[in-house]
C-alpha cells in the first residue's frame, strides 16, 4: 500500500524547495549576465514572462483540452496532430512546433518529464513550473512514476493502470489528455475548461471534478 505525506500544504511542497530555489538563483545571475551584456533588455524578459503568464499558457491548454472533451472529431484530429488542432484555436508558435497529445483513458495514465533539460509545451502550457525543471523529478519520473505520482503529487495511480512516461524533447512536446471528470454532463467549453489544470495535462494529476451543486 502506497503512504502519502502530509502536512504539506501543496503536494509538492518541501519536497522541491531547495533545487526550486538554485533555479531562481541560476535563472536570476544568468539574466544579470545576459543584461550587463548588452545582450537583452530586462523589459525583454519582462515581456517575455508576461506573454507566457497571461497571453499563453495553461489557460490555453485547457481550451484544447475542453474542445476535445465536447467535440470527437476536433479530440480525434488532437490526438493525430496536435500541432496543426491547436493551430484551428490560433494556438502555437514558439517551443510548440511539434505538439503531441496524449490521451488517458480508464487504463492508460500519462505523464510526461524531460529528462535532459525541460522541454515543454510552451503555447499549451506556458512556462514549466519548478518541479519540473528539478534534477529530482526528472531523474526519479523515468524510474518510479507510480512512487513518484504517489508520493510528490498525492496521485494513487491504480495498480491495474498502466503508467506510461513521455520523455519531451526539442522535436516531441507532449502533453496529456487528462480523462473527462464524472458529472460533467452538459456543462460549457468554458465551464469545463476551468476544470483543466495545468498538472493534469502534464499527467501529475487529474482534471478538477466540478463544484457541487448547492441545489
Ligand atoms: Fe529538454
Amino acid at each position: 500500500m502506497e503512504t502519502l505525506p502530509d502536512g504539506a500544504s501543496s503536494p509538492t511542497a518541501g519536497r522541491y524547495p531547495a533545487s526550486a530555489a538554485e533555479l531562481d538563483r541560476r535563472a536570476r545571475a544568468l539574466e544579470s549576465l545576459l543584461v550587463e551584456r548588452g545582450l537583452v533588455g530586462t523589459d525583454t524578459i519582462d515581456r517575455i514572462v508576461e506573454i507566457y503568464e497571461s497571453d499563453l499558457g495553461p489557460l490555453l491548454g485547457a481550451q484544447v483540452i475542453a474542445r476535445a472533451w465536447l467535440d470527437p472529431a476536433f479530440k480525434q484530429r488532437l490526438l493525430t496532430d496536435a500541432t496543426a488542432a491547436c493551430a484551428e484555436l490560433g494556438i502555437g508558435g514558439l517551443q510548440g512546433e511539434s505538439l503531441v497529445c496524449v490521451e488517458n483513458t480508464a487504463s492508460v495514465h500519462n505523464v510526461m518529464v524531460c529528462t535532459l533539460c525541460s522541454c515543454y509545451p510552451w503555447p499549451v502550457l506556458g512556462i514549466p513550473p519548478a518541479f519540473y525543471k528539478s534534477q529530482e523529478y526528472r531523474a526519479r519520473m523515468v524510474v518510479e512514476p507510480r512512487r513518484v505520482l504517489a508520493e510528490d503529487f498525492e496521485l494513487v495511480v491504480p495498480e491495474d493502470v498502466e503508467i506510461r512516461v513521455y520523455d519531451v524533447t526539442a522535436e516531441e512536446r507532449y502533453f496529456v489528455l487528462p480523462q473527462r471528470p464524472a458529472g460533467t454532463e452538459g456543462m460549457t467549453e468554458a465551464e469545463l475548461a476551468a476544470l483543466v489544470t495545468r498538472d493534469s495535462m502534464i499527467g501529475v494529476a487529474l482534471a478538477a471534478s466540478p463544484p457541487r451543486s448547492s441545489a
